[in-house]
């Protein structure tokens, strides 16, 4: 069935040039029988750089001006490059300079009170989502694209915690769909722009939704509308098999389920933040991750259950791996003393990463990503033993499946010859994971994914 309404999100890649703005004119145009709400991120590189700006400002204030000069600079080269008629340009130059004003403005304001709040952040973050939809707003205008530019602080409504607001999926979807709402722009054009990242509180205060946020404002965005497709347009196609720089042979997947997302964004790949498209993907709206420079590929689909038949989609390791494994004490009761060892590494924020225990001993794995980590570990537990490798994660569906020539027997004969420390079943079907010393985690996944070349 053909959709009616699609949110389509771009990230800041999409955005970093005027020539990758064109390329997000032509996807964005094409079929125009259908309503789009396109969610834009800033610029790439602007949204540190606003905050770098924000912490210099505190007590050197010409240094930050002259950040802000670059953001001015940045985005006046965009518009340049972006738009052809001169009266676009200038129309688009004059919103530029105005909202660098502003940011100006507020960055006088930091210093002179040499502080910086949350809030003053998110304020001035928002004004890098502001500047590229104005840009493409107007490039829009001038390829006289009927649309509208909607500013996010009017319908994303969220609480009041600034850095990670969260949203208020009520107020949302009211002023997303009551008679004078968003949607009724449509009854005059073809497109909204709005921004990503950025929503506002009940004080009308800007706040922002945590860093990446922009794949969750399509997310409530396409949630709050019921729109029939959320589209996550980024600069690789898809969520990939594997780290292209390690596999050269790495290449999309065509589909895959929302776990399987969520254990791969937690083993470190870069794909979309899991839980901010949970409640679009639960509620049957197709999600699409796909290459604004390929933009005829197929890139992934995202569903909300996995399929049965059993396969591997994904590999992926993570570095700096801690095992730590515990003898129970005897005479204890074990399952408490399991519960005590993950309580001690949650409240000390460590990230376990996988364990498995017995009647009489435990293992687990956790990530350190510095010495004094470690340090800290050797001497939370003492008497266990310790040891450093990596963790490769492999995803698919069905993993588990106890059939003959199962995915587990296949993965143990493609790794025979490599010694493994660790290998642990998931308990969701969906994931295996191997531990062993750094030095074999390339070929791991090397013989690993040859089973899906
Ligand atoms: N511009 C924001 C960031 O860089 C939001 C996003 O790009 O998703 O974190
Ligand atoms: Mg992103």
């Amino acid at each position: 069935m053909k959709p009616n309404l699609i949110v389509m999100k771009f990230g800041g890649s999409s955005v970093a040039d005027g020539l990758a703005m064109k390329q997000v004119l032509a996807v964005a145009a094409k079929d125009s029988s259908v309503k789009k709400i396109i969610v834009l991120s800033a610029s790439k590189g602007i949204t540190d750089k606003i905050i770098e700006t924000c912490n210099l400002a505190v007590s050197k204030y010409d240094a930050a001006v002259r950040l802000i000069e670059e953001v001015r600079s940045h985005h006046i080269s965009i518009a340049k490059d972006a738009l052809s008629s001169a009266n676009a340009l200038d129309r688009a130059v004059t919103h530029i300079n105005s909202i660098i004003d502003d940011f100006i403005r507020y960055i006088k304001g930091i210093n002179l009170l040499s502080e910086l709040t949350p809030k003053m952040i998110d304020h001035c973050l928002a004004f890098g989502e502001k500047l590229s939809t104005l840009i493409f707003h107007n490039l829009l205008i001038e390829k006289s694209i009927k649309s509208e530019l909607a500013q996010a602080e009017q319908f994303i409504k969220t609480n009041s915690n600034f850095g990670k607001a969260s949203p208020d999926f009520d107020k949302i979807k009211e002023l997303i769909n009551n008679p004078y709402g968003l949607l009724d722009k449509f009854g005059k054009c073809d497109i909204i722009v709005t921004q990503g990242f950025i929503g506002s509180d009940s004080d009308g205060n800007i706040t922002t939704l945590g860093r990446g946020g922009s794949d969750y404002s399509a997310a409530i965005l396409g949630f709050a509308c019921s729109a029939d497709e959320i589209q996550i347009w980024t600069d690789v196609s898809g969520v990939q098999s594997a780290d292209p720089k390690q596999i050269d042979k790495a290449r999309t997947i065509n589909k895959m389920s929302i776990n399987e997302i969520r254990e791969l964004s937690f083993f470190g790949a870069k794909v979309l933040h899991p839980d901010t498209i949970k409640p679009a993907v639960e509620a049957g709206i197709t999600v699409k991750v796909l290459n604004t420079f390929s933009p005829h590929e197929q890139g992934t689909l995202i569903d909300s259950s996995p399929e049965l038949t059993p396969q591997i989609h994904s590999i992926s390791v993570k570095k700096n791996i801690l095992s730590i494994k515990f003898t129970f004490k005897t005479n204890h009761n074990s399952s408490r003393q399991a519960a005590e060892i993950l309580s001690t590494l949650s409240n000390n924020k460590y990230a376990t990463l996988a364990s498995s225990f017995t009647e009489s001993s435990m293992i687990v794995f956790v990530e350190v990503d510095d010495n004094a980590k470690v340090i800290m570990l050797k001497s939370l537990f003492r008497d266990c033993i310790i040891s450093y490798g990596d963790m490769c994660c492999i995803v698919g569906n069905n993993l588990t499946a106890a059939e003959q020539n199962s995915i587990a027997h296949k993965i143990l004969h493609s790794i025979q010859d490599i010694p493994i420390k660790f290998f642990l079943l998931g308990s969701n079907d969906e994931s295996i994971f191997i531990f062993a010393d750094a030095e074999y985690s390339d070929r791991l996944i090397r013989n690993i994914h040859s089973l899906i070349e």
